[in-house]
């Protein structure tokens, strides 16, 4: 045994060289590489303290930081067919929805919650990137029908916050068929006349970003998120060129026109109180501020909220009207005996 270099040796070593730190504890900003110690990165809400870069925030403080007060109820998301396909790959969906329902603590991949921001009614759908990729399937399609719903009854604002891959492929035609249904949803809310605004977080892409995420009322974005329908490559090798550095970023799509505010999370609370009170502060001023804003985004054809859903007590604007009836209904038949034929085999599953 050589003493030199059995004993000596280490024992200088770790005098002299840095204990190794423990993962959990610092982590590293992508942006500019700075070391972030964790109880300093939660104080500032997940957003890095040297470059400003909005790391992605878990949903629990995401509603914390939204809500007045950090004061919310989570509503309870009804049961849907999961795994109507008994689809398999690698994996079973059955073990893949399980494993992220374990490691989440989450039911879904996506979080409806009531509450006042501002002192306004407020309803909140928020994705969990986390639960599969954030991925958009009957339950995340199903949540979004059911806070509009209570939007709706309640009088509140509709806001989605969408952190989403696009929609799951796991669940096929179900989980494409959630795109049209969340757009019938989002419509009850424009229609009767109450704000319907996204906040795009990153990544906002596929399905999501086909769907309700790109039809608000107003559109608000995150700094440096990732905002587009196909990935980069992919368009890059369909059009043969070379994109610009920022394409599909939040300030990109502000620059040309489908983002209305690139807001810092820090003035996140404030911009919504602000937005909400003059949209829903008084009766007179919400109405000609929701016109105002649907004005605005009718050349994206986002024009049909804001003042015709006023005319919903009195007599209804006839032909619009009459379509959202018609495509309301068409949400509640469909909603209905998907639920009522999948639960037996859903609950005899989850509980096998
Ligand atoms: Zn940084």
């Amino acid at each position: 045994m050589n003493w030199l270099s059995d004993i000596i040796r280490p024992r200088i070593r770790s005098l002299v060289e840095p204990k190794e730190v423990p993962d959990n504890l610092w982590q590293k900003c992508k942006s500019c590489e700075g070391m972030l110690f964790h109880r300093d990165l939660e104080a500032a809400h997940n957003v890095c303290y040297h470059c400003g870069y909005h790391l992605r925030l878990p949903v629990k403080e995401r509603l914390d930081l939204m809500f007045d007060d950090g004061k919310y109820e989570r509503m309870a998301l009804p049961q849907v067919a999961y795994d109507p396909l008994k689809f398999k790959d690698r994996k079973k969906y059955a073990d893949r929805l399980k494993e992220s329902q374990n490691k989440t603590g989450l039911k879904e991949a996506i979080t409806v919650a009531k509450g006042t921001i501002g002192g306004q009614p407020v309803v909140i759908a928020a994705f969990n990137f986390s639960f599969m990729g954030g991925s958009m399937g009957a339950g995340v399609g199903e949540a979004i029908v059911v806070g509009a719903e209570e939007a709706v009854k309640t009088n509140s604002a509709f806001i989605a916050i969408p952190a989403s891959g696009g929609a799951r492929m796991q669940e096929g035609m179900l989980s494409l068929i959630q795109m049209p249904r969340s757009i019938i949803a989002v419509e009850m809310v424009k229609d009767a006349g109450l704000p319907y605004i996204v906040l795009l977080t990153d990544p906002t892409t596929g399905g999501v970003s086909a769907s309700f995420a790109m039809v608000g009322d107003i559109h608000l974005a995150e700094p440096g998120s990732t905002i587009g329908f196909a990935g980069r490559r992919v368009i890059e090798e369909t059009v043969r060129e070379t994109l610009p550095d920022d394409f599909q970023t939040a300030e990109y799509l502000k620059e040309h026109g489908i983002v209305d505010i690139v807001v810092a999370r820090s003035e996140l609370h404030e911009t919504l109180d602000r937005i909400l009170n003059l949209l829903m502060g008084g009766a007179s001023s919400a109405k000609s501020a929701s016109k105002n804003t649907s004005g605005k985004k009718a050349a994206g054809g986002k024009g049909k909220s804001g003042g015709k859903g006023k005319n919903k007590k009195g007599a209804p604007t006839a032909k619009a009207n009459s379509q959202v009836a018609a495509a309301t209904e068409a949400v509640k038949s469909y909603k209905k005996p998907k639920v009522q034929k999948a639960e037996t085999p859903k609950a005899a599953a989850s509980k096998g």
